[in-house]
């Protein structure tokens, strides 16, 4: 399937794109490009720029419609996006290499569950509440919208982390301009065409598809009210440093390291616990920032916990993200694979042990696959323990008690996501609330619409989705009456 654009959505329309320079994303499963779109320039980044701030600076515009008039744009945008699911999911897949069962399951259904959610909140939230003053009279306090966004994403779920930023902003009141990254585009055209079908008013959605540069010029541009930004750590930081320059707010959710702490009464049945846990360890080929890749199992059974870990990892089926059957698809890029191996070569010469995997899987001559790979005798403080590897490969670090599984939870630069595996959800829970992460699951692990997602220390600054993401689109103006 050849996918071809050849104008940028921005204010509400199609407009021809400044140069002819081209994204052209390319299949990880086969290596086969996948077609063009236009690449946003500095030039087209101002453009949307221009557009969303006319579209929220207008009196009686977007910002100033009453909420129940914005939830029904919204719905309606959901509606559209999923009349489009099958595109959308097929479009993600053979970008990124999202195994296409996954990409039915994440990337299409739940974006608009979120869509619908902020639709309800936007109907249910007091935007304004007046309070009788301390000193006499009375004071309101409205939730004014925060203004231009720009909302800036990686290609390892472009949908759900688009509508993490979309849908509270457009809740709020506030203009977007999305920055897809280059990696995965085409589905964001998709996404255009839902959002002019719905009738998303002119400007209120912008689309500059780009790299590193375009994504900086938004950043930075004055027009811009905040960031929203999901992706590495490194860029996080970066970013962050410009907002901080500028006085901007910024809400960061960048990488992982997330432990996995296997209590010592775990059924480590496969027919129980297997399907959980490969979810919350290899989910998307190991391309998700909050997976436990560090299992952390107790001395007593680790053998046992090695052997369960390293028998689902042998048994996942690799192949093409197209493949219905396919739970391992390729890596997005060449240079990520390169990467991932590059771990795999550390951690063999950090001395770790290799129980499966470590290469690339027989038979697929074509595309960027790796092994699903299991290290144990890995030691805390090693490379392998500690940085975020973004692939399919997990180690195995074994603990004396559950003291010291918290304390080897912790010892991370990281603090997004986790999980606690037992058959005693309580005593999981009193464990899980020791763990500094911004969020975790007992017995499984998957982000809950209604409640915040993010992380602490290098895994980001600020929360999306729940009320508390709603929140991030506001900011409170006291009117002292
Ligand atoms: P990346 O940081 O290289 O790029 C992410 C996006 O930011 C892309 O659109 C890119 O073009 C843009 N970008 C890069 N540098 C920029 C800069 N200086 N200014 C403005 N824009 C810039 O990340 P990636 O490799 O695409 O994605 C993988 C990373 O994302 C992993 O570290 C992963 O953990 C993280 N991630 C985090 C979450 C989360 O919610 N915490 C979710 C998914 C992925």
């Amino acid at each position: 399937m050849k996918h071809r654009h050849e104008n940028l959505y921005i204010g509400g329309t199609w407009v021809r794109p400044t140069t002819d320079r081209l994204i052209t994303p390319v299949n990880p499963s086969t290596e086969e490009p996948l077609g063009s779109v236009p690449e946003a320039v500095e030039a087209d980044v101002d453009a949307a720029v221009r557009a969303a701030r006319e579209a929220f600076d207008t009196a009686g515009g977007w910002a100033d419609w009453e909420p129940e008039r914005r939830a029904e744009v919204m719905e309606r945008f959901a509606t559209e996006l999923d009349a489009r699911s099958e595109r959308i999911a097929s479009a993600v897949s053979s970008q990124n290499g999202m195994p296409i069962g996954v990409a039915r399951q994440l990337e299409v259904g739940y974006p608009s569950a979120v869509l619908r959610y902020y639709a309800g909140l936007a109907r249910t939230t007091e935007f304004t509440e007046t309070r009788a003053g301390l000193l006499g009279g009375s004071v309101e306090v409205r939730g004014v919208p925060v203004g231009v966004v720009a909302a800036i994403v990686p290609w390892n779920y472009p949908q759900v982390l688009s509508t993490f930023k979309i849908a509270p902003a457009m809740a709020a009141g506030c203009t977007v301009v999305l920055k897809p990254s280059p990696e995965a585009v085409l589905d964001s055209f998709v996404v255009a065409e839902a959002a002019e079908a719905a009738g998303v008013p002119a400007g209120v959605l912008n689309i500059v598809p780009g790299g590193r540069e375009a994504g900086a010029h938004l950043v930075s541009h004055p027009g811009v009210d905040k960031v929203a930004f999901t992706g590495s750590t490194p860029a996080g930081r970066a970013i962050a440093e410009v907002c901080g320059r500028l006085l901007r707010p910024v809400t960061l959710e960048l990488g992982g390291k997330s432990a996995g702490i296997v209590l010592d009464d775990a059924d480590l049945n496969p027919a129980t616990i297997g399907e959980e846990l490969v979810r919350a360890t290899f989910t998307n080929n190991g391309q998700t920032c909050f997976l436990s890749t560090r299992i952390l199992a107790p001395r007593s059974r680790y053998t046992e916990v090695v052997d369960l870990v390293t028998e689902l990892a042998r048994t996942l089926p690799v192949g093409d993200a197209l493949d219905e059957r396919t739970l391992i698809g390729p890596l997005v890029t060449a240079q990520q694979r390169e990467r991932v191996e590059g771990y795999i070569a550390k951690g063999r010469a950090e001395g770790a042990r290799l129980t499966t995997g470590g290469g690339r899987p027989a038979g697929l001559d074509r595309g960027w696959f790796v092994e699903p790979t299991v290290f144990t005798d890995v030691a805390g403080g090693s490379v392998l323990a500690q940085e975020e590897i973004f692939g399919p490969v997990l180690c195995v670090l074994p603990y004396d008690d559950v003291e010291d599984a918290v304390r080897i939870a912790n010892d991370s630069d990281f603090g997004l996501g986790g999980t606690v595996w037992t058959s005693d959800a309580e005593r999981g829970a009193a464990v899980a609330r020791r763990v500094r992460t911004g969020t975790i699951g007992v017995n499984r692990y998957l982000p809950d619409p209604i409640a915040p997602f993010g992380g602490v220390k290098g895994s980001g600054l600020g929360r999306e989705l729940g009320p508390e993401g709603l929140r991030a689109y506001l900011q409170p103006q006291s009117l002292y009456l």
